[in-house]
């Protein structure tokens, strides 16, 4: 025998296509998984819509567990498809409850996401739409990583179906009748979500569905560090009516912004405002600043007039976030008393202010904080 048939012969039998030539289903939406079982099965379309609840709804990992299709199907399904889900490298839990997930997507691509337990009951779900982030925001130390790629939809969905099956876990762990609920999604992860808009936008289709995650569409918000086309576009494509969106503000003037966020030279706060004045009114949803306040960066009582006086004329609500430190940086988070005086300032000048506390810092899962300790 030689050397070539011999390779041949060892070989494992093929079972359908390679797997980079496989359709990934969880990435389709919901009208291109019933145009596929057509052209793909030669299946009805309503066998497409049994398909998306298998993928969202049961998370199903293989065709095997399809029940309610063919075993023909389910062998083409196999041959054909690809049901990856990513896989879970690390979960870390912290003092006040919070949750990071290191997970590992398609090409070893790891990133995280974190859920927090709201104050009522469930969890609100921090999620990532980049590997590391094109932006190079100083203050962030997801920045620090640089950009690795965008998250493909299937990634970005198996996030919150991570956090999910990890819920649904501990709910037979205690007993629990019903897993705890993800009841809020941010894109606040790694990554700048405008800057990876059809995924991010195909994903929010697939989570807001009620046969999938049913998270809905009024309880998701996009943050932004303001990149000015697509804020423009979401307002077109008339995801401004439902979908949240935080801006990053982050800074009253452009000397400033330009320093701790260069995308401001790009946009400028005056073009990034215009953008905002331009979309479409929501009746549902006001716009978030965000502020990170720094020491003696941007945290001046000139500063909170400004603030007051930038954003003043929009029905918006400011989150002012105390800068999360993370090795290297040499920023600092204000004092109690300088960050409790911006916000009386920004309050007494008529502003709705939020003071966001820090959770899950000792995991490094807080705001600005992802970046894969390994690595750092
Ligand atoms: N790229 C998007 C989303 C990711 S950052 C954006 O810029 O909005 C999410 C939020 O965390 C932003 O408001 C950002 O300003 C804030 N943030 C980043 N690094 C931080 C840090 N070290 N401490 C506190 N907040 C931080």
């Amino acid at each position: 025998m030689s050397a070539v048939s011999e390779l041949v012969a060892l070989r494992p039998p093929r079972r359908g296509l390679p797997r980079s030539d496989r359709a990934v289903l969880r990435g389709f939406s919901r009208a291109e998984l019933r145009a596929w079982v057509g052209t793909a099965l030669g299946a009805p379309a309503f066998r497409g819509d049994q398909l998306f609840e298998w993928l969202h709804g049961q998370r199903a990992s293989s065709a095997d567990a399809m029940t309610n299709l063919s075993r023909a199907d389910r062998e083409a399904l196999a041959r054909l498809a690809d049901f990856e889900r990513l896989s879970v490298e690390l979960c870390a839990t912290a003092a006040d409850g919070t949750r990071k997930l290191r997970l590992r997507g398609a090409l070893g691509a790891v990133f995280e996401s974190v859920l927090i337990p709201n104050p009522g009951r469930g969890y609100t779900q921090c999620i990532s739409s980049m590997v590391g982030c094109s932006l190079t925001c100083r203050f962030c130390a997801t920045a620090t990583l640089g950009f690795e790629r965008n998250l493909a939809t299937w990634e970005i969905v198996d996030q919150v179906y991570q956090a999910q099956d990890l819920l649904q876990r501990e709910a037979e762990a205690t007993g629990a009748k019903w897993p705890a609920r993800i009841t809020n999604l941010v894109f606040m992860g790694m990554g700048e979500p405008l800057h990876n808009y059809g995924q991010v936008k195909r994903a929010i289709e697939l989570l807001s569905d009620p046969k999938g995650a049913g998270i809905a569409k009024r309880r998701i918000t996009v943050s932004s560090s303001g990149l000015v086309p697509a804020i423009e576009r979401f307002g077109r494509e008339g995801l401004a009516e439902d979908i949240g969106l935080a801006i990053s503000l982050n800074a009253t003037t452009d000397a400033t912004r330009d320093e701790i966020m260069p995308i401001n030279t790009r946009w400028n706060i005056a073009t990034l405002l215009d953008a905002i004045r331009e979309l479409p009114p929501s009746r549902r949803r006001r716009v978030t600043f965000e502020y990170v306040l720094l020491a003696d960066v941007n945290d001046t009582d000139d500063d909170a007039t400004r603030l007051v006086a930038l954003v003043s004329e929009f029905d918006c609500h400011v989150n002012a976030i105390p800068f999360n430190p993370h090795p290297g940086t040499p920023l600092r988070r204000p004092s109690p008393e300088r960050i409790g005086r911006f916000v009386a300032r920004c309050r007494a000048g008529g502003l709705s202010v939020h003071i966001r506390t820090p959770r899950g810092d000792d995991i490094g899962a807080a705001c600005g904080q992802l970046a894969l300790e390994a690595k750092t």
